[in-house]
């Protein structure tokens, strides 16, 4: 079973990986966490490509190609085989941050982002995406308040970006309706982890 977070920064994704991961290892299956490039060395590489080269000289479609062959590679070795052997993949971010933030927020659009990612994965998508919805200026203070400091070029982005992250996770999460649920990133934690938990374990169960 593949599971995928998604969200904004400061949506709390890291947090709710780890207690699922707790949980679904307490009740005996096997969990793979990864994240991408998820410690593949050519995803790896094709990542840094991405982060550090001279942003100013990055087409926008060589982007979005290239997080495509880095998330192509994570796939092909490591999420297939662990979903192979019966394991429950739990992935922070997927080809719906790419329809975010490629497509959406820097404008490339969402369908042909979409077409290069459906040959990336060949069709193989999540059995259940977590969406996690949060006003941006409120993820924005929560990484302030925790002193994380995002090392990429794109975290330095304005407000209304985040606010266009946003807007385009909502219109992804309405085009995938049975895989894409939201939830409110708000509140407490303790609730929000229970509410994975009952998700994740119906989608299991199923
Ligand atoms: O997963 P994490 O929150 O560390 O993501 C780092 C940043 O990388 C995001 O906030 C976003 O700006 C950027 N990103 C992106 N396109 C993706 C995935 C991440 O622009 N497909
Ligand atoms: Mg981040």
């Amino acid at each position: 079973t593949f599971i995928t977070f998604e969200g904004g920064d400061g949506s709390g994704k890291t947090t709710l990986i780890r207690s699922l991961m707790d949980r679904l290892e307490r009740n005996g299956r096997e969990v793979v966490v990864t994240r991408e490039p998820g410690g593949s060395p050519i995803a790896e590489a094709i990542r840094e490509v991405i982060l550090h080269v001279d942003n100013t000289a990055m087409d926008p479609l060589t982007e979005a190609l290239l997080y495509a062959a880095s998330r192509r590679q994570h796939l092909a070795e490591k999420v297939l085989p662990a979903l192979a052997r019966g394991a429950v993949v739990v992935c922070d971010r997927f080809v719906d941050s790419s329809l975010v933030y490629q497509g959406y927020a820097r404008g490339l659009g969402i369908d042909s982002v979409w077409e290069i990612n459906r040959f990336a994965t060949e069709g193989r998508m999540p059995d259940l995406t977590l969406y996690l919805d949060l006003d941006p200026q409120i993820g924005l203070s929560r990484i302030e308040a925790s002193g994380r400091r995002q090392p990429d070029r794109l975290d330095l982005e304005g407000l209304d970006f985040h606010t266009r992250v946003r807007e385009g996770y909502r219109q992804v999460a309405a085009m995938f309706p049975e895989r894409i649920v939201m939830l409110d990133a708000s509140g407490d934690p303790g609730p929000l982890k229970e509410q994975v938990w009952k998700l994740v374990s119906a989608r299991l169960e199923s």
